[in-house]
């Protein structure tokens, strides 16, 4: 703990009175353009690797970077959290954002290693569906291989869930909203766009 009270000493003392302005602007409300959504991972800084500031980013965390489909029955922190980006905030475009080296796609994919994590178990039944689009798109894949691929099936599969939700249908009727599947490799630095349609991803940080 003393290194990040330390650290907000130092960001109250120097970085603020940088950002003084902004965050003085800021007091007038929000109007991010982008919805990011992504793993509560400490590896993982969208900020960073966007090179955003407060106020441009409404950021969605959670373990596996999942969004359930929508659930009449039920509330989910994501299903609110969704819903006031896209009817009050009017964001633009939503990024649900995979990571190299989650564990909780590794989760998924070795159900023995988090069967003693019971709340673990039960929220990863939210991304069955990957495990399903995963074994009939890439039947014969193993190790390093099926991880990466079943980060971005998963990343493409929770768009199609976020289009259950009724704030996006009618947002993405009107077109006012677009979504987009990402992929983040930590250890090089690299951000892909996945090709909804027919597999394949951009390398965003290329030129
Ligand atoms: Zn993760």
């Amino acid at each position: 703990m003393k290194k990040i009270i330390e650290g907000v000493k130092r960001f109250r003392h120097e970085e603020f009175d940088r950002k003084r302005e902004l965050f003085e602007k800021l007091k007038g409300g929000q109007r991010p353009e982008v919805a990011f959504i992504t793993c509560s991972d400490s590896r993982v800084n969208p900020n960073l690797f966007t090179q955003t500031e407060p106020g441009e980013l409404f950021i969605i965390r959670n373990v596996g970077n999942i969004v359930p489909a929508y659930d009449p029955s039920a509330c989910t922190s994501e299903a609110a959290a969704i819903e006031y980006a896209v009817s009050v905030l009017k964001v633009r475009h939503i990024v649900v954002c995979g990571h190299s080296h989650c564990g909780a796609m590794q989760g998924l994919l070795n159900p023995e290693g988090v069967a003693d994590l019971p709340s673990v178990v039960k929220w990863l039944t939210h991304a069955t569906a990957t495990s399903h689009r995963v074994k009939a798109l890439h039947p014969g894949l193993s190790g390093d291989a099926l991880l990466e691929k079943t980060i971005e099936e998963h990343a493409l599969q929770q768009l199609k869930n976020i289009e259950t939700h009724p704030s996006v249908v009618s947002a993405m009727a009107r077109g006012t909203v677009e979504l987009h599947g990402w992929t983040y490799t930590f250890e090089t630095g690299e951000v892909r766009a996945l090709d909804r349609s027919g597999g394949g991803s951009v390398l965003l940080t290329d030129g």
